[in-house]
């Protein structure tokens, strides 16, 4: 079996969610009328379905002798939280576990830790989940077990990074399919739990264990790689294989657990997006919820960052619920797990979670305490949840525009350098829309069926390089029956295995034909407004007296297959920077196109250069005119809401049962960039203008945090509120 065979198998496999309806003749729905029937996750057990709150109290090994679980149990209580996730074994068991080599807290004593916990969170009426984790064990299990650890490309086993007494596990072989399967029994058949959260269950890269050698042979008829980069075909396969095996570990463990509890489920802890090492769609498959672990901010993340981390599990998830998995302290790569952010910087981290459509999970490691300062703030947000539960059911997302992640276009495209190559273009798109208040849902590219993208009017493609044909035949379905499309730099120019094509897939909706050549960094290069020839044209919005913009960095070289009806923006070369007498344009004008408009049913606007990442890290004010007024040409009808007042504000809106709401959460702040919020800024007023239908009447209208109700006008097609300021966030929540 060759590893492109394999992967082929795997795509179709995994695009079978929408394929029975991948070519049907669909017209995207005007907006509203995708939305008439708010169907629930009527297929997800209660346990999952109920809580909206979630707290997870991880103990550390020395726990036992030392909490007070009455302390625990009265802040579940206290926070109103309807789901719990409490310690059970694999590298440490806190209860009396009989499997041999399964490692007992040693301050276990007699106790059973573990028990008292469930029971007392069972009286509270809480799901509970009970986590595992099999990433480490210890001398005796490595001395009777050689074969169940891992193994360096040396053939050595591996001491743990961080715990140099233990080992690390090999997750791909029998430690995992046995005896952890063992494990998984016991404390399900001694608690009932509701389910399994998996932590570090997944593997730490590639492992050279005898197990491993032969699966991987045996499966790929190759040897392991020796390398990372994606010109060895044995990485492409290992790639592959992992995650084959991983989920057919899921399925054994989930066989196990169902024995005792039917509706039980493994819950395996998940990173996102399209730098997820594991394929989101099987994933969401084999879970009636899924956990988001983005612990908080790091570095330069933006505070937006939660969000599209929501927006990407709901996309393979659907209506299942997604939860947002954050921690109290600092997430910094010297994992002070035991410290505690400022109040400003939780808070803002959750509420964007929420305003994006999770359900909050707080995640306290260690039941010692020896920080309180974080307790307070998050009793008072899971209180404000309890409080508004009736318009925090976020049914379905009212965003018109959605942006295209792509988890095999990281794997085979961008590999090792899927960060650059691939992440900081889609982190420049959303840094526009969210600064441009236009609400919009993140969309998996093995979804890309007009069932799947009813409700949307453009997509978004920040540098979708690798793109099968059947893909690119769905975005033509898209494109021919109504929908827009944006891509930049070279999507569609590579297969779905990341082998590169003679020129775009979809040159025939881009209207161009790649030469081959590619330039960049360019230094000193500009973008020309043609003012005169196209006056007040739409994409010059905000930017009517600019002659001229800075361009891009890279651009690929297009030769045009048509004639273009309209040429906004052309190329002026780079020139020299330095010495700066000569730093003065050679051609003052080009007829090379930096921005491709076709309107061949939908509207197509296709950017030969990398845009969006070059806006990710210049942050230019022009370009993000131009990638908005790139989106709004796009979209092409009245925006679903509109939002005039200051500041920095992620918006989302919502239709639930009973009522529409707005989410508006403040991220006004210096350090929205970079390092915790100290506090926070108030801004407005604002006024919010939403585009609702003659036959969605609106009772009434209020401000669910400022905790009262507000005038509201009707005029045509549009209500109008008026909220007076907003602190760290706001919803606007109108009955029907
Ligand atoms: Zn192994």
């Amino acid at each position: 079996m060759t590893a492109s065979l394999t992967r082929r198998e795997f795509l179709q496999s995994t695009a079978a969610v929408g394929a029975s309806a991948a070519f049907a003749h669909v017209t995207p729905n005007p907006l509203w009328e995708g939305f008439a029937s708010l169907a629930g996750p009527e297929s997800v057990p209660g346990w999952a379905s109920k809580p909206m709150r979630w707290i997870q109290l991880t103990l550390v090994e020395d726990d036992p002798g030392r909490f007070d679980p009455s302390f625990w149990l009265d802040y579940f209580k206290r926070t109103r939280s309807e789901g719990v996730c409490l310690s059970g074994g694999g590298c440490v068991a806190y209860y009396p576990t009989e499997i041999q080599f399964h490692h007992r807290s040693a301050w276990l004593g007699g106790r059973d830790v573990l028990g008292e916990l469930v029971s007392g969170c069972r009286q509270l009426g809480m799901s509970v989940l009970v986590r595992t984790d099999p990433h480490a064990t210890y001398d005796d299990l490595q001395a009777a077990h050689p074969d169940w650890i891992a193994m360096d490309a040396d053939g050595k086993p591996r001491r743990h990074w961080a715990s140099p007494e233990m080992w690390v596990t090999c997750a791909y072989g029998p430690y995992n399919f046995e005896f952890m399967t063992a494990v998984h029994e016991e404390i399900m058949s001694r608690y009932h739990a509701d389910g399994i959260f998996l932590n570090r269950w997944d593997g730490n890269g590639v492992c050279y264990c005898r197990h491993c050698i032969e699966n991987f042979k045996a499966a790929a008829g190759l040897d392991l790689p020796r390398s990372t980069s994606n010109g060895d075909p044995a990485r492409g396969a290992w790639l592959l294989w992992r995650q084959r095996r991983l989920m057919s570990l899921l399925d054994v463990w989930n066989a196990e657990i169902r024995k005792v509890n039917s509706e039980a489920c493994m819950i395996p802890n998940n990173g996102s997006g399209a730098l997820n090492s594991l394929d989101m769609i099987e994933t969401s498959r084999r879970v009636p919820m899924l956990v988001a672990d983005r612990q908080a901010r790091r570095g330069l993340a933006a505070p937006w960052l939660i969000g599209k981390t929501a927006k990407e599990f709901r996309a393979t998830m659907g209506n299942k619920p997604v939860i947002g998995l954050f921690g109290v302290g600092l997430e910094e790569p010297y994992r002070w797990k035991d410290s505690v952010t400022s109040n400003a910087e939780i808070r803002i981290w959750v509420l964007d979670a929420i305003a994006n459509g999770m359900r909050p999970w707080c995640s306290k490691f260690s039941a010692t305490l020896h920080d309180e300062r974080w307790l307070q703030g998050v009793e008072e947000i899971y209180q404000w949840t309890e409080r508004n539960r009736n318009y925090l059911t976020h049914r379905q997302p009212l965003a018109r525009v959605g942006m295209v992640y792509s988890q095999q276009t990281a794997w085979y495209y961008g590999d090792e350098h899927a960060e650059t190559k691939v992440e900081n273009y889609a982190l420049g798109w959303y840094q526009a829309l969210v600064e441009s208040r236009i609400p919009f849902e993140m969309v998996h590219d093995q979804l890309l069926d007009l069932a799947h993208l009813t409700n949307l009017k453009t997509l978004i493609l920040p540098n979708v390089a690798a793109l099968s044909d059947a893909q690119c035949e769905q975005l033509r379905a898209f494109v021919r029956n109504g929908g827009s499309l944006i891509a930049t730099y070279e999507t569609s120019l590579y297969d779905e295995l990341g082998k590169r094509r003679n020129s775009f897939a979809l040159a025939d909706l881009f209207g161009v034909e790649w030469t081959g050549k590619t330039e960049g960094p360019m230094l000193n290069s500009y973008i020309r407004l043609e003012h005169e020839a196209l006056p007040h044209h739409p994409l010059f919005a905000g930017l009517e007296d600019a002659p001229r913009i800075i361009n891009s960095v890279s651009c690929l070289d297009v030769r045009p297959r048509e004639t273009f009806a309209e040429v906004p923006f052309t190329l002026i070369p780079s020139y020299p920077d330095l010495p700066m007498e000569k730093v003065y344009p050679r051609t003052a004008r080009t007829d090379i196109s930096c921005l491709h408009l076709r309107q061949p049913a939908g509207r197509v606007a296709y950017f030969p250069s990398d845009i969006d990442r070059t806006f990710w890290e210049v942050l230019c004010v022009d370009h993000l005119k131009l990638l908005r007024n790139t989106v709004l040409w796009a979209n092409n009808e009245a925006p679903v809401v509109e939002v005039e007042g200051p500041g920095l504000l992620d918006v989302t809106v919502w239709r639930n049962p009973g009522s529409i709401t707005i989410h508006l959460v403040n991220l006004t702040n210096p350090m929205a960039m970079k390092g915790p919020y100290r506090d926070f800024f108030p801004i407005g007023p604002h006024t919010l203008k939403l585009d609702l239908p003659s036959h969605l009447q609106a009772k009434q209208a209020q401000l669910l945090v400022a905790n009262k109700s507000i005038n509201f006008s009707c005029s045509s097609s549009q209500l109008t509120v008026r909220v007076p300021s907003i602190l760290d966030h706001e919803v606007v929540a109108i009955d029907l």
